[in-house]
């Protein structure tokens, strides 16, 4: 039997090779430069929105596998959700990522394939980074955030 852990190590390599909604949207209503010093990692989020509802969502960056896994997972979890939905969310995952000692999430989905990164303290910022990032697009700073 596979273990979860492969599972989860799989979704990364996937989403790391073959990121969905890579790209960027033009034009954008919001959009949020994302940068995490420690790693290297530079995202580019825009957003595309229908009243509250994020439309759609392109990433664009270079950086560790990590980050670009984690912004390919997000965009498919976040796109068709409202700002309060995505709130919701990245406080689950924050959780997963910041509490080593906290039960494995139940209901992120395929998200819950980060949950290996709280082992590595130094990778939680990779993983977090494009969470930041839709965080500052979201709320209309169109600027550069940095993790650090
Ligand atoms: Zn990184």
């Amino acid at each position: 039997m596979m273990e979860l852990r492969d599972l989860y190590r799989d979704v990364i390599v996937d989403h790391n090779r073959n990121p969905r909604n890579a790209g960027r949207l033009d034009p954008a209503d919001h959009e949020a430069h994302g940068d995490n010093p420690l790693c290297g990692d530079q995202l580019d989020i825009t957003l595309q929105m229908e009243g509250d509802i994020i439309r759609d969502i392109r990433h664009q960056g270079k950086g560790c596998a990590i980050s670009t896994a984690s912004a390919s997972l997000m965009s498919e979890a976040v796109k068709g959700k409202s700002r309060q939905e995505v709130e919701s969310l990245f406080e689950q995952v924050h959780a997963m990522l910041t509490q080593a000692n906290g039960p494995m999430p139940t209901g992120l989905g395929k998200l819950a394939a980060l949950a290996g990164v709280r082992e590595f303290p130094a990778r939680v910022k990779c993983a977090s980074l494009c969470w930041h990032t839709l965080n500052a697009a979201l709320a209309g700073r169109g600027r550069t955030i940095s993790t650090e």
